[in-house]
């Protein structure tokens, strides 16, 4: 990882924006890009989680203004054609699928990445939230993936089911199951328990006000209505899908490489609901942004390591829960 030189974005049709990246969070994905894990093709931009100032406008923009703080959606999306319309602004109709900040690996094309001194927004309407007043921007800089993949894990389901006890499963993708376990207790779960066999975690998990559960995923002690899967094991999902009581829903966070075997016919017996998909970032913005405006949410507490503009390049594959790069 190193710094480069590229030319500067600029606007060039109406409704974008360009935008300064103030505070940059690493996704939970992230590691795994630089690791070799995932083929690379050749050099590519990183980041794509952060608040930023807006630096320009194009015409168009309605609502915001040079100098405002900004969440900026990992995903680009047009927030027109009818996917954006239906509020599914990850498989937006004028990107091919996975067009996301940062992740050129898996898409194939370089949006650019925010670890970056400006990026382009090309459709600034659906893509960029404000932050609220008061909100501190290392404190939100996660909010443009994980803590609304988190949030999104729970937040229909206790919906569905208010005061419902939720478990979090989590076993290797470090943030996102914390941010679940605080969206479950700020939207009012009677009880979080979050299992997993990382003692870092666990700590981290307590401290927000769940329950700590140390687990090595083989026997599931109780049955919940709400469980979230949230990591790279499959005996760990077994776990998940053993531990969701009857009609109850596994909400699946975790992105499995090839085929997992699943105990279809316990969940269809027991008629448990499994669900699995990336998270719509743009929809979610909003109500999301504005729980963490009134203190119903605090990303903040999950931010483990905090470093540096020019120390990103040594800082970015070491390990934290949760790592934010920023201006200072
Ligand atoms: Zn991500
Ligand atoms: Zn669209």
């Amino acid at each position: 990882m190193e710094w480069r030189e590229i030319p500067e974005p600029r606007i060039a049709a109406d409704g974008q924006a360009i935008v300064r990246p103030l505070a940059v969070a690493r996704c939970d994905i992230d590691r795994a890009l630089v690791s070799g894990v995932i083929p690379q093709r050749g050099p590519f931009a990183l980041g794509h989680e952060c608040v930023g100032e807006i630096t320009g406008l194009g015409d168009g923009v309605r609502g915001f203004e040079i100098g405002d703080r900004v969440v900026v959606s990992f995903q680009l999306c047009c927030g027109r054609c009818a996917s954006c319309a239906a509020g599914h602004t990850a498989n937006c109709d004028a990107y091919p699928v996975l067009s996301d900040y940062g992740m050129q690996p898996l898409s194939g094309v370089e949006y650019g990445g925010m670890l970056s001194d400006r990026i382009l927004v090309p459709f600034a309407n659906p893509m960029l939230q404000p932050l609220p007043a008061g909100v501190d921007s290392r404190a939100a800089a996660s909010c443009s993936d994980n803590v609304l993949d988190g949030y999104r894990a729970v937040a229909p389901h206790l919906r569905a089911r208010p005061g419902g006890d939720v478990l979090i499963v989590s076993h290797g993708i470090p943030s996102i199951p914390l941010y679940a376990a605080q969206a479950a207790l700020a939207l009012g779960a009677a009880r979080v328990d979050f299992a997993s066999d990382d003692a870092e975690s666990l700590a981290l998990a307590e401290k927000l006000g769940a329950h700590a559960i140390r687990s090595d995923f083989e026997k599931a002690p109780r049955t919940y209505p709400i469980v979230v899967d949230a990591g790279l094991r499959p005996e760990a999902l077994d776990f998940a899908l053993r531990s969701t009581e009857p009609e109850g829903t596994c909400q699946s966070v975790s992105v499995y490489f090839g085929s997992v075997p699943m105990p279809l016919l316990r969940l269809y017996t027991y008629g448990i609901r499994f669900l699995i998909g990336r998270c719509n970032a743009a929809a979610l913005l909003p109500e999301v942004l504005a729980l963490i405006g009134n203190g119903g949410l605090r990303p903040g507490e999950i931010t483990t390591r905090v470093v540096d503009w020019e120390d990103a390049p040594a800082a970015w594959a070491e390990p934290a829960i949760k790592l934010v790069v920023t201006r200072g």
